[in-house]
């Protein structure tokens, strides 16, 4: 900037020169107009000055330590073998061991990849700098390597005024500009950019001033460029995967920890209601259940506030849409037939049940896991395809016909009935998906669903005093919890 208004200053000097000299100045002044608009335009198109790194404060990044992250033991693991090498580099200098350039966390959004790293970086005693791959891909032609070389010189900048050795560069989403080269047709911008990338990562080495890892989250690595992940660039990949049960406690113990909870909460009920969380779904959890003990005045939060909190981060806020007392008997009937068989097939797997429009439904049944399950036999997926269609079964058996709304469980019934064909578990045994003839897969699937229908009315018929008390309760209540449910399911049934 100093030296552009010296510059300035000069330009100013010499032409007053000029002009006391008696020299024309006007063609000067025309030359020097055209050269700073074709600057001016230049620099806009480049984006030297708009590409900002997102690199919040260092005081933000170092209060976030491993021990802030709940589950995620294996990763933590991993990388902190990983990082070790970035710690103790005179040590692996003497066993000859090549410095680790690159990390790639792999998982679903929200399960902590961005904490990870940030734990890294405190973990390291680097300096910490984060950049989603969208931020680097432009319309024109070599930004995007551009803000790749800045974001480099930026991060030993940062490392080099916070007296730090090491640097840890965030890139979240880096299939946006790591993706497979030669598929964005068009123009290659992309391809620049990645290649910038390996030509940066290539370039590191352990006798740097400072040293830098560079840690890449997505969660589609299977469209990753095969150079991205050759040792020597990203050659540690580290899974971060959606929290068990116990991940689930932790995350939602850390979330709590700030928060004064009543004491008919659990934890552990609330881990175990919320199976197939992210660590970011939790972190809702926690905050919404704060908002509505907020909203009832109440001083603590209280199980059901936990509860209700769970409700709206699944299925999102109630609505108003009110149906009229047609169909809202006619979605009680088709909730209930879930539940019931969600009950029947695994015991305690209702969470809730609810007539209260919320997102894309009009009602639903929640239901929990009370293990996680990793593999599925026949048998469960029938029951699950069973847990599916009973809605609309009951519909048809207590109202005499069938309604649109059970449109989306047929299609996951399908889904599920391919599953088991595909899977070999089926009555064609092991089969290539590329060969079953369409008429064949339709007629087997048509044979799992006759079975599973003609069951579901067995089980309807069996429990037909409790679904009629059910109904009753969740028409007059418009939510049932799971404990509530199995008192009336189970009340009855010792009653008959
Ligand atoms: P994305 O892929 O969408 O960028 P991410 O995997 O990087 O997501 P984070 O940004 O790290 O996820 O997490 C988002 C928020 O979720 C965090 O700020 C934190 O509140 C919460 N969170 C996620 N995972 C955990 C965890 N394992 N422990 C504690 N909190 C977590």
């Amino acid at each position: 900037m100093r030296y552009l208004e010296i510059g300035i200053g000069m330009a100013i000097a010499i032409l007053m020169f000029l002009a006391i000299q008696g020299i024309d100045l006007l063609p000067i002044l025309f030359i020097v107009g055209l050269a700073a608009a074709f600057l001016y335009v230049n620099s806009k198109r480049t984006g030297n000055k708009s590409f900002v790194i997102v690199s919040k404060g260092m005081a933000e990044e170092q209060l976030i330590s491993f021990d802030d992250i709940g589950g995620q033991d294996m990763a933590k693991g991993e990388l902190c073998e990983a990082l070790e090498f970035i710690k103790d580099v005179e040590r692996i200098k003497t066993l000859g061991i090549r410095p680790l350039k690159g990390i790639l966390l792999n998982g679903p959004p929200g399960t902590g990849k961005t904490l990870l790293a940030k734990a890294a970086a405190h973990f390291t005693g680097s300096a910490f700098l984060a950049a989603s791959g969208s931020e680097f891909v432009e319309m024109y032609v070599g930004v995007g390597a551009q803000r790749v070389r800045q974001l480099f010189k930026q991060a030993r900048d940062v490392a080099k005024r916070n007296d730090k050795a090491s640097a840890v560069i965030f890139i979240d989403e880096i299939e946006v500009l790591g993706g497979k080269r030669g598929q964005n047709a068009g123009h290659m911008e992309y391809d620049q950019t990645l290649n910038e990338l390996l030509v940066q990562m290539d370039g590191m080495s352990e006798n740097d001033a400072i040293r830098i890892l560079v840690i890449g989250a997505t969660n589609r690595i299977d469209i990753l460029d095969s150079a991205l992940l050759r040792p020597g660039r990203f050659d540690r990949q580290v899974k971060v995967d959606l929290p068990d049960k116990k991940g689930r406690m932790r995350i939602l113990q850390l979330h709590t920890r700030n928060k004064p909870l009543a004491d008919d909460v659990s934890l552990a009920d609330v881990a175990n209601d919320t199976f197939g969380f992210s660590g970011a779904h939790l972190e809702s959890v926690a905050n919404e259940a704060a908002i509505l003990a907020f909203r009832e005045s109440s001083g603590t939060i209280t199980a059901q506030h936990l509860r209700s909190a769970v409700e709206k981060v699944i299925m999102g806020e109630k609505l108003d849409r009110i149906p009229n007392t047609d169909e809202r008997n006619r979605i009680a009937v088709h909730e209930t037939g879930h539940a019931l068989l969600s009950e029947y097939t695994s015991p305690g797997s209702v969470a809730s049940v609810n007539v209260v429009a919320r997102g894309n439904a009009l009602g639903y049944v929640r239901q929990t896991q009370q293990d996680d399950i990793y593999l599925y036999t026949v048998d469960y997926i029938k029951s699950k395809i069973a847990v599916a269609v009973a809605g609309a079964i009951a519909e048809e058996m207590f109202l005499g016909t069938r309604s649109t709304g059970a449109a989306n469980d047929f299609k996951q019934a399908a889904d599920m009935a391919k599953e088991i064909v595909f899977g070999g578990m089926s009555e064609l045994g092991i089969v290539s998906p590329d060969d079953v003839p369409k008429e064949l897969l339709h007629n087997t699937i048509t044979g799992i669903f006759k079975q599973i229908e003609s069951q579901v009315k067995a089980i309807l018929t069996d429990h037909q005093t409790a679904f009629t008390q059910i109904i009753d309760t969740l028409l007059a209540k418009e939510f049932i919890s799971g404990d509530e449910f199995r008192v009336l399911l189970n009340g009855n049934e010792q009653a008959a």
